[in-house]
């Protein structure tokens, strides 16, 4: 089946008491057993749901895997990884990983005994180093949020497995449509299905894909057991999203690549960050694994202060100022004041993140109307 059409059938049939073609909301907390252990599959909602189920199962396929966990959260789904490690146990992880999963990892898994270490993984051939004999997981993000670098997920998964080291890779910022790391030897995919996955910024959801019936039972039974369970309602607006995942996302990387250049030619942009350009430090990587260049842009003002970045962040229409990414409708933000505000200004400094960096989630709006918009925001 092609991805088009795994967004619309995978995992879903046509309701079996009903012939309804649309998955119903299963909104039921429990399932009537005809006598003790006698049931059709079914016994409590933490357990298993059929909403849920057509999810489940919806979203493996997506991501070329067997398995697929949905949480209630994209950082619930990252809690439940986690808790597949013990004490002493160290994640590695990228150095500009999204704030939320830094969060995870240092102020609640590092009290529990499980280490973490951020480095820069841009140059796969640098990594080996990196890595130590407590190492057991590497965790990886591409592109990064907001400076869009992107790592080669190939190259590190092939240092990592030659340590005997867990690749998973969090795909929100491209979606399974642009790419699949399982493809590239994975053992994990995790999303924040709130993104682009929902697609329409009505609900928070999170999932995990795998082809490794291990790693697949015991993030089950975690899922089970921790109980961080997405609402029957929730899987609804997510199946309901995806249905139409292709296109939005393919329309939203065609508008961003036309941002992207508009943004380059204008007087008052110093630098545009989009792994499309010819000249970004890892295009030639991005062409290899992704499908498309993804709808995220981030760019810089030549006047390199906070004022000048407001100006524009109060002065779009159509870009909403606002955090999160990946719904039809366009937003913007400032990372320094708002998703990455945790950061201390040296280190933000050091990767580029300024005072005036201004981070774009494009929309599937017009793009005449979304070019005006900065157009006049700019002038
Ligand atoms: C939003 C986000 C998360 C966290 O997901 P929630 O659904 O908000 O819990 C994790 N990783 C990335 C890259 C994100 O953008």
């Amino acid at each position: 089946m092609k991805f088009e059409t795994k967004t619309i059938h995978a995992g879903v049939v046509p309701d079996p008491s009903t012939g309804a073609i649309m998955t119903p909301i299963y909104q039921t907390s429990t399932y009537v057993q005809e006598a003790p252990g006698v049931h059709k599959g079914y016994e409590y909602a933490r357990t298993q749901n059929p909403t849920r189920n057509a999810l489940e199962n919806n979203l493996a396929a997506l991501e070329n895997a067997k398995y697929g966990i949905s949480f209630s959260s994209g950082l619930a789904a990252m809690d439940a990884i986690l808790k597949m490690f013990k004490p002493g146990d160290e994640i590695l992880s990228t150095n500009d990983l999204y704030g939320g999963s830094y969060r995870l990892l240092t102020k609640i898994f590092e009290g529990f005994g499980l280490k973490s270490r951020f480095v820069d993984m841009q140059n796969a051939q640098d990594m080996e180093s990196n890595f130590s004999p407590a190492t057991k997981l590497l965790w990886i993000e591409t592109p990064t949020n907001p400076m869009l670098n992107v790592v080669d997920i190939k190259a590190l998964v092939d240092i990592a497995h030659s340590k005997g080291v867990l690749v998973c890779v969090d795909n929100t910022f491209c979606s399974p449509y642009l790419q699949n790391p399982i493809d590239f030897g994975a053992d994990l995919v995790t999303h924040s299905a709130t993104k682009y996955i929902g697609g329409h910024s009505d609900v928070v959801h999170g999932c995990v894909m795998t082809n490794n019936e291990e790693i697949a039972n015991k993030l089950r039974f975690i899922q089970n057991a921790a109980g961080a369970v997405p609402g029957p309602m929730d899987c609804f607006l997510i199946l309901r999203g995806i249905k139409t995942l292709h296109v939005r996302v393919q329309r939203a990387c065609e508008n961003a690549s036309k941002v992207a250049q508009f943004l380059k030619d204008h007087p008052k942009v110093s630098k545009v960050y989009y792994p499309g350009f010819t000249d970004h430090p890892n295009h030639e990587v991005a062409k290899k694994q992704m499908r498309l260049f993804g709808a995220m842009v981030s760019f810089d003002l030549h006047e390199n202060t906070f004022e000048s970045a407001k100006k524009v962040l109060s002065n779009t229409h159509y870009f909403s100022l606002a955090e999160s990414l990946g719904g039809v409708e366009s937003l913007i933000g400032h990372p320094a004041s708002m998703t990455h505000a945790s950061i201390p200004k040296e280190e933000r400094l050091k990767v580029g993140l300024t005072d005036s960096l201004i981070r774009l989630s494009v929309g599937i709006e017009h793009i005449d109307d979304l070019i005006g918009d900065l157009d006049k925001a700019l002038s």
